[in-house]
């Protein structure tokens, strides 16, 4: 009996992603394509996000973390649609002689996510390409048929809470191109690494994605800063928004480097990267959202109101801040 002829990128496939990829609809990596099954009654909610190296992440990065930020990009965007994970392809494209151990960190890495996250690896494609190091990634998740958490549902009246803690990875990104910013901003180390852990490796809020789903009326995935985020959400609506800047949770090193440079503020209210949920709901739907957060052990903060009208205001000391830059964008 003689073997189909086994090419370079077969082998690469088979060494490094087959041993993810166990779920059955992904045969192993085996076939042309996989097969999803969605739960009865259940729409299939679909997203898609790369990062380039030079662009989203330094080449010298850890590699563990490169998949691992693909994959968690796309999750975030799930946690905010309200729905579950269902799996996703890989689509590489890596520079001539990239190295093996390079890209088995990179698998390792993004193993761990898949397991985690509950995730699984469906397919993907493998190239080369003459440019820098490029990870795209689609992913897939379930929602209830009809009822995938949209930007363009937020009510007047309707109050807006956000997860977590918003700016760390616009300051980790400023750290990691200048090293004296931590001695400037007076950062403690621990702080200092906080930030820069922020950059690396985003913290998307799937544990609470169940409860978005059940309590949102509007919800917005907060990856390219909560100005611009915050304002595609009222403008999809139709409505405005004000925003309480005192109350827009900040970690305490994101406190310590503004307390030390105050015009931090606008990095860290457009900076992007934050990977956390912002959403509307009606007020008397907030303890419930917050019991499920609590139980989720994901930080939930009310920062402001949706009002008629249009933008966002970001009120500080009562009176609206205007950004030189409101949102972070490629182009
Ligand atoms: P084609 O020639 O049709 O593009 P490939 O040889 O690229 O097929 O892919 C073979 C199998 O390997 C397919 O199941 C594909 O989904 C999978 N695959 C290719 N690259 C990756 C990757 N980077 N991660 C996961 N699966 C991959
Ligand atoms: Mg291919």
């Amino acid at each position: 009996m003689s073997h189909a002829r086994e090419s370079a990128e077969d082998r690469l496939i088979a060494r490094y992603f087959r041993p993810l990829a166990t779920d059955p609809g992904a045969f192993a990596l085996g076939d042309d394509a996989a097969v999803v099954t969605p739960p009865a009654g259940c729409d299939l909610v679909l997203t898609t996000d790369g990062v380039i190296a030079g662009v989203h992440f330094f080449p010298d990065d850890p590699p563990e973390r490169i998949g691992r930020k693909a994959l968690r990009m796309n999750l975030s965007d799930l946690a905010a649609k309200g729905a579950k994970p269902a799996g996703f392809l890989l689509s590489l494209a890596l520079p001539r002689g990239t190295d093996g151990a390079w890209i088995a960190a990179f698998a390792a890495g993004l193993g761990e996510d898949i397991a985690q996250y509950g995730c699984p690896l469906l397919g993907g494609d493998t190239d080369h390409t003459p440019g820098p190091v490029s990870v795209s990634i689609a992913a897939f998740g379930t929602v209830p048929r009809g009822k995938m958490v949209r930007r363009s549902t937020a009510k007047p009246g309707d109050t807006v809470v956000v997860t977590g803690t918003v700016g760390d990875a616009a300051l980790g990104v400023k750290m990691r191109e200048d090293a004296s910013l931590a001695k400037r901003w007076r950062l403690m180390p621990a702080m200092a690494r906080h930030l820069e852990e922020r950059y690396l490796l985003p913290q998307p809020r799937n544990a609470l994605a169940e409860a978005v789903l059940h309590h949102a009326a509007a919800a917005i995935d907060v990856s390219d800063g909560l100005a611009g985020d915050l304002a595609k959400l009222v403008e999809a609506s139709s409505v405005a928004a004000e925003i309480d800047v005192a109350r827009v949770p900040l970690s305490d090193a994101a406190r310590a480097a503004i307390g030390a440079e105050p015009a931090l503020i606008e990095s860290v209210l457009t900076g992007g990267d934050d990977y956390e949920i912002v959403m509307t709901l009606p007020p008397q739907k907030l303890p419930a959202l917050r019991a499920a957060a609590e139980a989720a052990g994901v930080p939930l903060t009310e920062i402001g109101r949706v009002q008629a009208g249009q933008g966002a205001r970001f009120m500080l000391d009562g009176k609206a801040l205007s950004f030189a830059r409101p949102s972070y964008s490629h182009f």
